[in-house]
């Protein structure tokens, strides 16, 4: 067994003596449910799937469809437009609440009923049957596989809908709903009735936190500034009122619903999915909860851990760089009498801000007063945020200004993004690696070449 598969086992194993919670009984199937059932999962990034206990088993998927549907109308409508149809704060009352901002009408947020109904009827389409097509389409696209419907608990939940169809009568009124709300109601029963595993739920977690591309399928299901603001809502909105200490606790973006799903998203490293009808006094599944508690505590997954710099982003700073190329006894001589005129310091890993606050503090750190030549070598960075690449160009600029030649090493991307300067000249010459930039500077050392020289009159800072 792969270890993964042995630690989510030993977490059921140690979650599922957990009792307490209600299975919910205002839909009658659902009252139906075994609340002995319980299946946890998990998807990675590069798509692998784990798994433990009855994570194979079908359940309605109810509020977890959410964050999907929301998904799928912020595609259509764009960040503005949706913002000003459906709220993104936390409610503060039960997910069925009648709520809506005093003066438009607006829900509070998309992953409570009144939100998420006026959602579904965000979804473009030229009538409720497109529309429940092409949310049974998205969803199964999250999923990575056909999906069907609950037919049984579709009805159940239809026939014992009036406080849902009630807030959508009422959003009609107050004019934030604008389709008929019977049809929009009946499309939003559907959606909740769509069947999942547990081991679904995980994939389509875990395309939510690959930045919308289905890590299983490949698909780009969403964009990612939809995937992010999708997440954003999750965190704020995701687990009823037990948003705020859920934060705290676990620290994820998460959703849950009344059937006992519950899904968590680790942006950028996984996707879980627990699966366990009984449900808290705030409608939260008890085990999902638990389960979630124990894993982000013992893996640090919490979302406000600093990250942790596992590698040092600078290699080596050092006065007398030099060159492979072959020198005669007397540039030998001059280069060793120079030696700290040429200076290199390198790099490794990603440039984030971090990273890029440590590299320039360490260039200041190492040029000499006098002006000389300065050989960054980037060869193994392997990434620049473009925030990151205007800093270093900017500290890079300053040093230049200063007197000091400037030769880069990179590869070339970087080199391209990277060269340059927002005044439109270069404040640095770039070479395809350490050796030939040294042995650039070299060769101007030794014809006798000034460095840049101290700034002109009146430049620079
Ligand atoms: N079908 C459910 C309802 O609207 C979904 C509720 C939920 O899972 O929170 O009543």
């Amino acid at each position: 067994m792969d270890p993964v598969t042995k630690a989510l086992d030993e977490l059921h194993r140690r979650i599922s003596g957990l009792k307490g919670g209600e299975v919910a009984s205002y839909i009658p199937k659902l009252a139906q449910a075994d609340p002995e059932d319980f299946g946890i999962a998990i998807t990675s990034m590069g798509g692998r799937r784990y798994q433990a206990g009855k994570a194979d088993i079908e359940f309605t998927i109810q509020s977890v469809s959410k964050p999907f549907v929301y998904a799928l109308a912020l595609t259509d409508l764009g960040p503005d437009e949706m913002l000003r149809r459906v709220g993104a704060e936390p409610s503060g009352e039960a997910f069925n609440a009648i709520s809506l901002e005093p003066g438009t009408g607006r829900p509070a947020n998309p992953m409570v009923n009144a939100g998420a109904i006026a959602t579904t009827a965000l979804v473009s389409a030229a009538d409720s049957e497109a529309r429940s097509a092409r949310i049974l389409d998205c969803l199964s696209a999250f999923a990575g596989r056909r999906l069907g419907y609950d037919e049984e608990v579709c009805a159940s939940e239809a026939a014992t809908g009036d406080r849902n169809r009630a807030l959508a009568y009422l959003m009609r009124s107050a004019g934030s709903l604008s389709d008929d709300p019977y049809a929009v109601t009946a499309t939003y029963f559907r959606q909740c009735s769509v069947l999942v595993t547990a081991a679904d739920l995980a994939v389509m977690a875990a395309t939510l936190a690959n930045g919308g591309r289905n890590p299983v399928t490949g698909e780009q299901v969403v964009e990612r500034g939809v995937a992010v603001r999708t997440l954003a809502v999750m965190a704020t909105c995701g687990m009823y009122d037990g948003a705020g200490e859920w934060l705290l606790n676990v620290g994820l973006p998460a959703k849950s619903g009344v059937s006992g799903g519950l899904i968590a998203v680790g942006p950028g490293r996984f996707g879980v999915a627990v699966y366990s009808p009984p449900l808290d006094l705030v409608g939260n599944s008890v085990r999902g909860v638990a389960a979630l508690t124990v894993m982000s505590e013992r893996l640090s997954l919490h979302l406000m851990h600093a990250p942790v710099h596992l590698t040092a982003t600078v290699t080596d700073t050092g006065h007398g760089a030099r060159s492979s190329c072959v020198r005669s006894a007397e540039q030998t001589a001059l280069l060793n009498c120079s030696s700290g005129r040429i200076i290199a310091v390198g790099a490794q890993g990603e440039l984030e801000f971090t990273e890029t606050e440590q590299l320039l503090g360490a260039v200041e750190g190492a040029v000499p007063a006098s002006p000389g030549w300065l050989v960054l070598d980037l060869m193994a960075v392997t990434g620049i945020r473009p925030g990151s690449a205007a800093m270093l160009a900017a500290g890079l600029a300053d040093i230049a200004r200063r007197g000091h030649r400037i030769v880069v090493a990179a590869q070339e991307p970087f080199l391209a993004a990277g060269d340059g300067h927002p005044d439109g000249h270069s404040d640095w010459r770039a070479f395809g690696s350490r050796d030939d930039a040294v042995a650039w500077c070299e060769d101007q050392l030794l014809a006798g070449e000034p460095s840049a020289g101290p700034p002109a009159a009146g430049g620079g800072s």
